[in-house]
């Protein structure tokens, strides 16, 4: 069990891990690290804590295509980050000192670098302690990793400093996966807590390194430039999805920064950055009308760009809100009906109250307006049969031709923490896939269906992917697509 007290310190080292991105993923892509730098700014700013930063990703030198040297990958995977050999260098010339924490965001990325980390820090300083904490935990993380001692669910802004103080902390795991409170959900930021942690130091972070990243072609977003990074105005979803596991990192609240906060961190990060795009990172970055158009008119008015990472809700919004974003500086929409089957939303995704119709008339109306849009789709769910397959390949193939829309089509894959997973474990249904490559490889089909194969799958996603491409319809934000 997790002795508190080993975990009082005046001093904690903050580790970003480099990345691998698997041979058969489409392109490597980062940013700025979130996460890292939300927690690095409340320590450096409400503690009196020393805190030291090392941000593994990303080097000054190397390009992308240059795999010599650096970590202990095959030459069709991308690494970014230093090598292993100049992180070890680095740690050796410091004093470790008893606690450190590892960022996790993207799990199926660094799962070999923040072992190869445990194991170089337990190496140099066996007596430190290492917490792994961020986005990216699963339940299963203590199953997953050796050296690790304590798993930190949950957000660390406030949490984080406690613990450093020795006290005690739930939402956490020992090495064996024991919580101090069986079944305690950590408490997630919200109203004045999450607005005293909302404005960023982006001095902690080097963004020149990311551009440069950029540069070399690590960004696969829709930015037309390298001056881009990440940025979030939310935390959470209200909304259920069947496969979505957002909830286990955020819950099922929907929290939101303060404009005057979010002006605050666009504003530095325009003056005295000079970035040029903001990538909005939340999953809900819409649900509030008045307020998404505040803010898209606000980084129009400090001369940015933006695109959303992630389908936004749409349901609700009028063909007046389209032409509203339009005109605030929106060159793309992304929306994620997901099917072209209302059976499927209704009855199998079930929890994200969207129709098809409405799917049609925001293509339709995000055309006219001149806004680029491209769309989300999911195959392959257990109860889906070869009807909603039929549904979705003329529902996508339909709006392709009509608004020119661009799908990106995933097969389904049961993550932990979901419903999905939930029914394909009562069901029998799973293969025997490990976590890792449930989370990582987009190439598997990890789910036994009774009549759907990868094969097949493969070759619906191919039959309404290429649509868009054999349209020759390439426009200059289509370009910018990742392909
Ligand atoms: S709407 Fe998006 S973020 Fe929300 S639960 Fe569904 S997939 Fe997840």
């Amino acid at each position: 069990m997790i002795n508190f007290a080993d975990y009082q310190t005046d001093e904690v080292l903050l580790i970003n891990p480099p990345l691998i991105f698997k041979e058969g993923f489409r392109r490597p892509s980062v940013s700025i690290p979130l996460g890292f730098l939300y927690v690095a700014t409340s320590l450096k700013k409400y503690t009196d804590k020393k805190v030291v930063l090392r941000d593994y990703i990303g080097h000054s030198k190397v390009k992308l295509d240059d795999r010599k040297n650096l970590g202990n990958v095959s030459e069709q995977d991308h690494y970014i980050g230093l090598s292993y050999n100049e992180i070890k260098k680095d740690l050796s010339d410091i004093t470790i000192p008893k606690v450190v924490g590892i960022s996790c965001s993207f799990l199926s990325h660094s799962f070999e670098t923040i072992q190869t980390l445990v194991n170089i820090i337990k190496e140099i300083s066996p007596q430190s302690k290492i917490i792994l904490g961020g986005c990216g935990l699963i339940e299963e993380m203590h199953t997953l990793f050796n050296g690790v001692d304590v798993y930190f669910f949950g957000e660390g802004e406030e949490r984080l400093p406690h613990l450093l103080n020795g006290q005690f902390v739930d939402g956490i795991r020992d090495s064996a996966g024991h919580s101090p409170v069986d079944g305690q959900t950590p408490p997630y930021l919200k109203g004045d807590i999450l607005t005293k942690h909302s404005v960023l130091d982006y001095s902690l972070v080097d963004i020149e390194k990311y551009v440069y990243l950029n540069e070399q072609g690590a960004h696969s977003r829709f930015s037309r430039t390298p001056r881009s990074v990440s940025f979030i105005t939310t935390r959470g979803c209200p909304y259920t999805c069947n496969y979505c596991m957002i909830h286990t990192v955020h819950g099922r609240s929907w929290r939101l920064y303060s404009t005057e906060s979010i002006f605050q961190n666009l504003e530095a990060l325009k003056n005295k950055y000079g970035v040029e795009h903001i990538h909005i990172e939340d999953d809900q970055f819409a649900l509030k009308v008045p307020r998404f158009l505040e803010i898209i008119k606000k980084i129009q008015d400090l001369g940015m760009t933006w695109d959303p990472s992630n389908g936004l809700y749409v349901q609700h919004l009028k063909e007046e809100d389209i032409n509203l974003m339009a005109k605030y500086g929106a060159s793309t929409i992304k929306i994620a009906p997901e099917t072209g089957s209302q059976r499927v939303i209704d009855d199998i995704i079930k929890g994200k109250p969207i129709t098809i119709k409405k799917m049609r008339d925001i293509a339709k109306w995000s055309y006219n307006a001149g806004l680029f849009v491209t769309g989300f789709l999911i195959i392959g769910f257990p109860q889906e049969t070869e009807e909603d397959i039929k549904l979705t390949l003329d529902f996508a193939k339909d709006l392709t031709e009509k608004y020119n829309v661009r799908w990106t089509v995933s097969i389904a894959r049961p993550f932990p923490g979901t419903d999905l997973r939930d029914y394909c474990e009562k069901n029998d249904l799973l293969t025997d896939a490990s976590v890792i490559e449930v989370l990582g490889a987009t190439n598997l089909y990890n789910i036994k269906h009774k009549t759907f194969t990868l094969e097949y799958l493969q070759s619906v996603a191919k039959e309404i992917e290429s649509t868009w491409i054999d349209a020759g319809a390439l426009t200059e934000g289509a370009s910018l697509v990742e392909l």
